[in-house]
């Protein structure tokens, strides 16, 4: 059986609380961005999402 766990743990496992984790790509949907990530220490693989914010805008003015 699969359960899916919700923990607020930046930068761990959630199952184990390692830090040793291998990171893939960034992926985003919307306002939500996530990693996934594989566990070095006791194997699981999780995601690690993130609210993504507004910072600002910019524009490339044509010069002659
Ligand atoms: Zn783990």
């Amino acid at each position: 059986m699969i359960e899916n766990k919700e923990k607020d743990c930046q930068g761990a496992c959630v199952l184990c609380n390692s830090d040793n984790l291998d990171y893939g790509r960034m992926k985003i949907d919307g306002e939500i961005l996530w990693y996934e990530y594989d566990c070095n220490d006791c194997g699981n693989s999780g995601e690690e999402h993130y609210d993504v914010r507004y910072s600002y805008s910019t524009a490339d003015e044509p010069t002659q």
